[in-house]
């Protein structure tokens, strides 16, 4: 039996902290969407696209192969035979990301990829339309929110981990306008799927929000 764990929610909320620890404590893999969009928000930009404009976009697509690679449990995203590690990370990129991901062909083309991931394997994937497009069957969602304040915190301080140097206004403003426009956009729009279960962890440890999602895992399956 094959289990998929949804968690979407807006940017900063924490979800890959706690897909990791979930996947940890499962044994499944755990797969970030996000990465898939980044990483083509990343070759456009740097191939001369301009990310806001849909037909340069498109017009770079048959160029790119991508997939997923597992080096010692972290994922890492295999842009035409290259790891792109990090570079897909900063603050400019979460904007191409979010740019790019708006375009209807852009999320057909990365469907697959994220379907057939799941079909060969339990997942845990984080994003922003697991439960409502691309697993509508995952046995448990979970939309998992936090206050403003909490996800610009934690947005600065993983960055600054990564050593990348970003000022808490800045952090705030992006996620503002990336959260507007991820939710405000036609297609795929990173709203809650009905039968998700909202988890709001403002006030909560990352443990605090392992214990929550686990409590809401084994309550609407046979894991424990
Ligand atoms: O999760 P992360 O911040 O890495 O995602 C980067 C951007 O990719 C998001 O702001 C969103 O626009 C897009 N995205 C999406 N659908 C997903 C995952 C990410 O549209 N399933």
């Amino acid at each position: 039996m094959k289990y998929q764990i949804a968690i979407d929610g807006p940017s900063g909320a924490g979800k890959s902290s706690l897909a990791k620890a979930l996947a940890r404590r499962l044994g499944f893999i755990y797969v970030d969407t996000g990465a898939l969009y980044r990483t083509i928000g990343y070759y456009c930009a740097t191939n001369g696209a301009n990310t806001a404009c849909a037909e340069e976009v498109v017009a770079k697509l048959p160029e790119i192969t991508l997939s997923l690679a597992y080096e010692n449990g972290s994922q890492t995203v295999i842009l035409n035979g290259t790891s792109v590690g990090d570079k897909i990370r900063t603050p400019e990129m979460s904007m191409h990301a979010s740019n790019v991901s708006k375009i209807p062909e852009v999320r057909a083309f990365l469907l697959d990829t994220q379907r057939n991931i799941a079909e060969e394997n339990s997942v845990i994937m984080d994003g922003r339309d697991i439960g409502t497009v691309i697993l509508p069957k995952a046995q448990v969602k979970i939309f998992l929110v936090s206050s403003f304040e909490k996800r610009a915190l934690r947005r600065v301080k993983e960055m600054r981990e990564k050593g990348i140097e970003v000022s808490y206004e800045e952090t705030l403003a992006d996620m503002i306008a990336r959260d507007r426009q991820d939710s405000e956009r036609e297609v795929a729009p990173a709203v809650p799927a009905e039968d998700a279960v909202h988890l709001d962890n403002s006030e909560l440890t990352l443990e605090e929000t392992v214990d929550a999602a686990m409590a809401i895992i084994t309550s609407r399956t046979d894991l424990v």
